[in-house]
């Protein structure tokens, strides 16, 4: 059995009927040809099938109107699917309801909660929800947890939009979910809480907790996440460890420092495109084309020495943009 965290035990104890034991390998969250039609016929999710491995922290990406939210909705409980399967901690969505959405805290993409309760009452009142015992409830080590523990008593309609975005991850977490999704959770946060609540998640992801996110914010996903999904039109474009998803731009470029002014631009055949400054050529090359040893190489033959070199590792901004438009 993998670790159940005690919390989460005593959860299903409480919270499941006709509770099935789980299989010992499967996915924190696994789709499978998942489509959703609104009524009045968009088609939002269009056959999408992914794994979230356990323990990770799992970056969905793709831009508005991709299906990211309808995808996350539907896991919650609040779209119904049109077609095809989805499982939380090993539960299908629709044979045990209630144990896969007791495995899942999911924090929206619209803040919504009522404005006349205090920050602990909306704990208090989401445990109740979920049927947390009065002993195991820990409404005031959230708020802590979120920094918002000075705010515990204020009305929640004075709290700011960042801090309304922390109190809906605490309330998230209230269940003690081993699954835990963010639709784009940076929206209205400014710098310094998104550091916070970044810092929070990856807690969290150390703590055991597997995480998903969705979110335009590019460099933020290759920073946090050990795996993105990309989605596009309702379709899924990729899906791959973040190291070789950014591995896959396919243009790289090289900064050679050399030993004297440009006179002309050097030029060779493994050269994408090259601009000179001062000393200094900006060569872009595809890695599929050359390797960083003949750009050198075609520097030197053109009789310059050279004094530096630094590369530049593409972001995910150009591995997205060139997945999607293909795939367009
Ligand atoms: P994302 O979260 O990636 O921005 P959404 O899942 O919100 O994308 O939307 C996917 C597509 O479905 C969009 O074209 C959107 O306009 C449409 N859509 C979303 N919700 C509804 C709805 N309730 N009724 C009809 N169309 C919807
Ligand atoms: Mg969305």
């Amino acid at each position: 059995m993998h670790p159940l965290r005690p919390g989460y035990r005593l959860l299903l104890d409480f919270a499941a009927t006709g509770r099935i034991a789980p299989s010992m390998t499967y996915a924190a969250i696994s789709i499978r040809d998942l489509c959703k039609t609104y009524a009045g016929g968009k088609r939002a999710l269009d056959g999408v099938s992914f794994d979230v491995p356990q323990g990770t922290i799992f970056g969905l990406l793709g831009p508005n109107g991709a299906g990211k939210s309808t995808l996350i909705n539907i896991l919650a409980g609040l779209v119904n699917k049109t077609s095809g399967t989805a499982s939380i901690w090993g539960f299908d969505i629709d044979a045990h309801p209630r144990n896969a959405k007791a495995s899942i805290g999911i924090v929206n993409q619209e803040i919504l909660f009522d404005p006349f309760f205090t920050p602990v009452e909306t704990l208090e009142i989401q445990a109740g929800l979920y049927g947390v015992p009065k002993s195991e409830r820990r409404s005031l080590e959230l708020l802590r947890a979120v920094h918002l523990e000075d705010k515990a008593n204020a009305y929640a309609r004075t709290l700011s939009g960042g801090m309304k975005r922390r109190l809906m991850v605490a309330k998230a977490l209230v269940h003690r979910p081993p699954v835990l999704v963010l639709d784009e959770p940076t929206a209205g946060v400014d710098i310094q809480l998104r550091q916070q609540l970044w810092a929070y998640v990856r807690e969290l992801n150390a703590a055991g907790t597997t995480v998903v996110l969705t979110t335009h914010y590019l460099e933020e996903a290759e920073e946090l996440c050990d795996r993105i999904a990309i989605i596009n039109g309702g379709r899924l474009v990729a899906n791959e460890p973040t190291t070789e998803l950014v591995g896959r731009a396919q243009e790289k470029v090289v900064d050679v420092t050399v030993d004297r002014e440009l006179t002309d631009t050097p030029s060779a055949s493994c050269f994408e495109r090259v601009e000179a400054r001062g000393r200094v050529l900006s060569i872009t090359y595809r890695k599929d084309v050359a390797n960083a040893g003949e750009v050198l190489a075609a520097v030197t033959r053109d009789g310059y020495g050279i004094v530096d070199v630094s590369t530049k590792e593409p972001d995910l901004e150009d591995v997205f943009l060139s997945m999607t438009n293909s795939a367009g």
